[in-house]
């Protein structure tokens, strides 16, 4: 109901829009106590079947339930958290809710794929993937049915240490997800170089004013000549819908369906759409 939706309405103030540094700074120190007090907290966006308009998977994106702001955005405490060296632990703190979802889910008969995101600089952590084998193994969770999101932007710097990292998930059965494609590097070959399994077209292409743009067409395009699995990101309207349909992508996300909601919510969201 609206009162739901009011808690899980996120505050609107982000960094770029000038945050006073005494409010940073207090929100810094308590960013570093937030896990131990368990103040985070994972939602659910749905993935969507474009044409049989099923719910195929979900993206896991993580909240910070602060006690006097509300619901704090990632934009603005994950560049925090990649700052003060807190985002691997962030970070395995949303892979095991995600896993621990994903089992749960399963053994009620709704076997999805739960797409998780990467910062780039998890990358750096030599043991990773180490981490990532136990959770799954610990949940008895099938590595296939966990994604890994990760942006062009991993490129910057060493371009070696990513791609032995991304194929050590690639061997270990994870799949993986290069997010809001079209917005990060024009150089194209990295494409052929990862291990990659799909690929989330850029919300901004989705919603361009005039969606017949040559970039957005080009985007697609491009998308289908690499043959891999398409998903359209940031679906609002019927319009984008049917764009989206006549392009032949076979998946989106988007408020259109629903945005990120908690777990209960997701689940009620499951119960109410075909499978
Ligand atoms: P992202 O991975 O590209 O996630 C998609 C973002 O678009 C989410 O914002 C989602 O709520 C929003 N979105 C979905 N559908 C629509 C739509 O129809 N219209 C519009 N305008 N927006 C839509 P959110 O949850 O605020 O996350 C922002 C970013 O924060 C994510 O972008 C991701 O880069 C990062 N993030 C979130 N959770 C994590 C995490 O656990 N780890 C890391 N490293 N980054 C995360
Ligand atoms: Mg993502
Ligand atoms: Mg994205
Ligand atoms: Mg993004």
């Amino acid at each position: 109901g609206a009162k739901a939706e009011g808690r899980n309405r996120m505050v609107l103030y982000n960094e770029s829009m000038g945050m006073e540094l005494r409010a940073r700074t207090s929100l810094e120190a308590e960013l570093r106590l937030a896990l131990e007090r368990g103040e985070f907290e994972v939602h659910y966006q749905p993935r969507m079947a474009v044409r049989s308009r099923s719910i195929l998977g979900a993206e896991a994106l993580v909240r910070w339930r602060h006690p006097v702001h509300g619901l704090v955005g990632p934009d603005i405490f994950i560049p925090m958290s990649e700052r003060l060296g807190l985002i691997g632990r962030l970070g395995m703190f949303v892979f095991e809710a995600a896993v621990r979802q994903q089992t749960e889910w399963a053994a009620r008969g709704h076997d999805l794929q739960i797409s998780v995101n990467l910062s780039p600089l998890q990358l750096a952590d030599t043991h990773l993937v180490a981490r990532m084998a136990a959770v799954l193994r610990r949940y008895g969770c099938e590595p296939s049915r966990i994604e890994l999101e990760v942006t062009e932007s991993m490129l910057l710097g060493n371009e070696e240490r990513p791609i032995a990292v991304l194929k050590a998930i690639e061997a270990l059965g994870m799949s993986i997800a290069l997010d809001d494609f079209g917005t990060g590097y024009s150089n194209l070959a990295y494409l052929q170089r990862y291990p990659l399994h799909t690929l989330k077209i850029d919300k901004t292409f989705i919603q361009a004013p005039d969606v017949d743009r040559p970039l957005a067409e080009m985007i697609v395009s491009l998308c289908r000549l690499l043959k891999l699995n398409v998903v359209a990101e940031g679906v609002e309207t019927s319009e984008q819908l049917a764009w989206v349909a006549r392009r032949e992508i076979a998946e989106y996300q988007g408020y259109h369906f629903s945005p990120p909601v908690p777990a209960p919510h997701f689940e009620a969201l499951l119960e109410a759409t075909p499978a």
